[in-house]
């Protein structure tokens, strides 16, 4: 009873509102219903491997992979992401990772749990991809090690945010061509003395905010294979349209 007390003076005082616009509410974490008809959810057939919308023609059974993942095979086995992104879902990231917004993440986990439904298991860890802690003195917050805890909090899975390391800050990847960020990513990543014993044998799932050209999750997903886990999939709050990777941010 206190609790349902402090909860509804809570309310009067921070009353529920959009994520997005600030309009007001009925309920947190949401999104008011022009935001939730404009925010690209990802829906319908999708690569196995990187989760982009697959439109072509022919592509629409299961496990099919885009022409971008045939071309250039990923370290990793399947890849899911909420949003497209674009137009509402790029205000939203840029709000969750520059406007000091990291409530933002309660809403949008929800979104990540539902796109990786079918990749969770019993034994499964998800792994963020943290910043460089330079970075994240800047942003305050750790945007994907946040995603990683409150999507894992919806699904009942465990976080290991401290097996994955990055030694130094690479060049910011803003204005890089595809094969550059892969180039500049070479060693981005080392793991750290717990991570055989917390990912051996298991399901790891990498998360990130955004999937760009997937560089930064091919880096890590390669560093994280010493660690002998039975397979590594990958999970992004929002993936850049192929053919849109100039312009897009990536990680650092
Ligand atoms: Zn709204
Ligand atoms: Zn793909």
């Amino acid at each position: 009873m206190k609790l349902q007390v402090f909860q509804t003076a809570l309310r009067a005082i921070y009353p529920p509102q959009c994520i997005l616009c600030r309009t007001g509410l009925d309920r947190d974490n949401a999104l008011c219903g022009p935001c939730w008809r404009a925010m690209p959810f990802i829906d319908g057939p999708i690569c196995d491997c990187c989760g982009t919308p697959i439109l072509t023609a022919g592509f629409a059974a299961a496990n099919d992979i885009c022409q971008t993942c045939q071309s250039h095979p990923r370290p990793w086995g399947r890849g899911r992401a909420a949003l497209l992104y674009q137009g509402s879902a790029w205000r939203l990231v840029l709000s969750f990772k520059h406007g000091d917004r990291p409530d933002i993440a309660t809403g949008a986990a929800q979104w990540m749990a539902r796109a990786e439904r079918d990749l969770v298991g019993p034994d499964t860890v998800l792994v963020p991809i943290l910043l460089h802690w330079r970075r994240r003195l800047a942003r305050r917050y750790n945007q994907a090690d946040i995603l990683a805890h409150e999507t894992a909090s919806l699904i009942g899975a465990k976080v290991a945010s401290d097996v994955l390391v990055h030694p130094r800050p690479t060049v910011p990847l803003e204005i890089a061509s595809a094969a550059e960020r892969y180039d500049r990513l070479r060693d981005a990543f080392a793991l750290t003395g717990r991570a055989a014993q917390k990912l051996a044998g298991r399901s790891v799932i990498l998360v990130d905010d955004v999937m760009t050209s997937g560089a930064t999750l091919a880096a890590a997903a390669q560093t994280l294979q010493s660690a002998q886990p039975q397979k590594i999939d990958c999970l992004v709050l929002a993936r850049v349209p192929q053919n849109d990777y100039i312009g897009g941010e990536e990680k650092d």
